[in-house]
């Protein structure tokens, strides 16, 4: 069997640490260099190593040594220098179509998106610095085109290579826009503007009230708005989309959604990285899957019906491959009823109302339980925060009733990383929570590492473990979902709800990905009325009535797979979208 040893040089800089794991190899004891050091760097020569694994156990996470399925046995499309990430296979824009990708964070989705934007040119595991530098451009696509032929890709690559193709590229991580661009909203867009789209599109995207805004003073909704609309501006046949959905609410979610499946005409292709799972049933055609060792290695499998694919991604194992890449299959279940019946009262409320400027927040009447997870639906700027400090004491309401002052532990939606090293944000969370926390959620392999060195997923992860180390009565997470791919989502949940059954507090998750919150929560609290403007706190109610009150004001209606059992959005207007509606069932009849 094939394998490949990846070592992450960053992770094991200490001269003694390397030598020592030098020492253990059993290849270079018998008297060959199998690991060698140079200029301080570790090395593992492939060819000779045996796959032991003993390296890998002594490196904290710094050495991994993988064997690869049959799937990635021949040269890889890219790899990162020797003993780098290796990228097997891509995906493929298809004309007409939307195309999905779905996997977890770090097995190359970026990477191979790159690819096919031209922004990275694949070296196909050549890891001659002189061979990938010396070649032209031209070599390496004609390469990319005999590696494809035969397949649907191929002739991509050979309207790439003819310059027929131009692609337009939504980056992932909209909040690093403020840091490349100054001047206002509208100065950004009209720079981007090659196809004469501007008021066409700042009205679809609703970005009217913001143009003449700073792009440093924007909230990451309107970013990802922003990034959107200066992607489908400009004239191009190829459009991608890394994660178009972070920050946005669901409202924003299907618009945007709608919005981005009209861009598929027959001259254009569109691909687009999600993990919202309900949000990519809803946008794509066609999903490829991508499995692997996140870090070390990513295989893009063949493309497939959207429904199929996302099911088969649940199950954790892709038959035609035959590969099995997590040991246990996802399900859903319709929810037992939340039995909150024993549980004691932390909190509760009566006809609690504030008006701050020109913004009024009401609460009619509602309790918490301890030991709950409570999803809270509702758009941006609706009063989820507001609510939240009134419960806390933090913030006083003009009439009402509050039963008891609770503490409040909370996540805020967007992070600041700060300089601040992890091991000193997260030092309750390893003394503390190792178990419950730490290894769950990874936080061990960031210890090293500033706040402001960490990925968006990094950083949320250590966000959300500091929030549920904290003594506190009510924990709120706004939107924890946001960069976590789906493994970590569901892990996530997990972890929360875990958390709640040994305290006595509760956690209000606020959150738009619904299948997230259709899994993690016992009870619902919708938020309603009009942002910026009115709020309204309703419930909590049990699932199946705050759904319903939910989904009947955004008007779409869900149903479950038949097979996975997920939630999905049904077409509007199809036989079982009208049953539904006429059944006043808006979530999963
Ligand atoms: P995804 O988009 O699926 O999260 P990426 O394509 O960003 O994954 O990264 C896949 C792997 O490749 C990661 O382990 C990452 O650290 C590595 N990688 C990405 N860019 C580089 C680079 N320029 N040099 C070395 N390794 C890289
Ligand atoms: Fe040496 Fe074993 Fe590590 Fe290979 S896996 S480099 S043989 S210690």
């Amino acid at each position: 069997m094939k394998r490949i040893a990846v070592v992450d040089n960053d992770k094991l800089k200490d001269a003694d640490k390397q030598r020592h794991i030098q020492s253990l190899c059993p290849v270079n004891r018998a008297g060959t260099e199998c690991i060698k050091i140079e200029n301080g760097r570790l090395f593992i020569d492939e060819a000779t190593c045996i796959g032991c694994g003993i390296c890998a156990k002594h490196s904290d996470g710094a050495i991994k040594i993988v064997n690869l399925p049959t799937s990635a046995e021949g040269d890889p499309i890219h790899r990162f220098g020797e003993n780098g990430f290796a990228l097997y296979s891509l995906p493929t824009p298809l004309f007409g179509k939307v195309v999905g990708i779905l996997g977890p964070n770090g097995i190359g989705k970026s990477t191979a998106l790159n690819i096919l934007a031209g922004h990275l040119i694949p070296n196909f595991g050549s890891t001659q610095e002189e061979q990938s530098q010396g070649s032209e451009k031209s070599e390496q696509l004609k390469r990319l085109i005999g590696f494809f032929k035969g397949s649907e890709a191929q002739g991509f690559f050979e309207k790439l290579a003819s310059g027929e193709i131009k692609v337009a590229y939504k980056p992932q991580h909209v909040d690093l826009i403020p840091k490349a661009h100054t001047g206002t909203v509208r100065d950004l867009l009209l720079k981007a503007d090659e196809t004469d789209s501007f008021d066409r599109i700042t009205e679809l995207l609703e970005l009217k009230d913001v143009l003449d805004t700073e792009i440093s003073k924007v909230s990451g909704g309107e970013l990802q708005r922003i990034a959107i609309a200066a992607t489908v501006m400009k004239r191009a046949n190829v459009y991608i989309f890394d994660e178009p959905t972070s920050y946005l609410d669901i409202q924003q979610r299907i618009k945007v959604s709608k919005f981005i499946r009209g861009l598929a005409t027959e001259e254009t292709a569109v691909l687009v990285v999600e993990h919202d799972l309900i949000i990519l049933d809803f946008l794509t055609d066609l999903v490829h899957i991508m499995y692997g060792k996140p870090g070390a290695f990513g295989v893009v499998s063949g493309v497939k019906p959207t429904r199929t694919g996302i099911n088969i991604y649940l199950s954790g194992y892709l038959k035609e491959e035959n590969v099995r890449f997590r040991d246990h299959a996802v399900h859903f279940m319709a929810k037992p009823p939340a039995d909150s019946e024993k549980n004691e009262r932390l909190v509760a409320w009566k006809d609690l109302s504030v008006q701050l400027g020109r913004f009024r927040l009401s609460a009619d009447e509602g309790e918490i339980m301890q030991h709950q997870v409570i999803g809270v639906l509702g758009p941006n700027g609706i009063g989820k925060t507001t609510f939240v400090k009134i419960l806390a004491g933090v913030q006083k309401p003009d009439t009402g009733e509050i039963s008891d002052k609770v503490k409040v532990s909370y996540k805020p939606q967007y992070l600041e990383p700060t300089d601040e090293p992890v091991a000193s944000a997260a030092r309750d969370v390893i003394s503390k929570y190792d178990v419950q926390l730490a290894r769950p959620l990874g936080i061990h392999e960031l210890l090293d590492k500033k706040l402001s060195d960490l990925s968006g997923g990094e950083l949320q992860r250590v966000a959300i473990a500091v929030c549920l180390a904290r003594e506190a009565d009510l924990y709120l997470l706004d939107e924890p979902s946001a960069y976590l791919d789906v493994e970590q989502r569901l892990l996530v949940s997990k972890v929360i709800r875990d958390v709640m059954e040994t305290r006595t507090g509760s956690a209000l998750v606020v959150d738009h990905d619904l299948l997230f919150v259709d899994y993690l929560s016992e009870s619902l609290i919708v938020l309603e009325g009009t942002p910026a403007k009115e709020g309204a706190v309703k419930g909590p109610f049990t699932m199946e009535e705050g759904m319903n009150r939910f989904l009947s004001r955004l008007s779409i209606t869900l149903r479950r797979d038949m097979e996975s059992k997920r939630p999905r959005i049904n077409k509007e207007d199809s036989r079982k979208d009208r049953e539904q509606r006429a059944a006043q069932k808006w979530y999963y009849s």
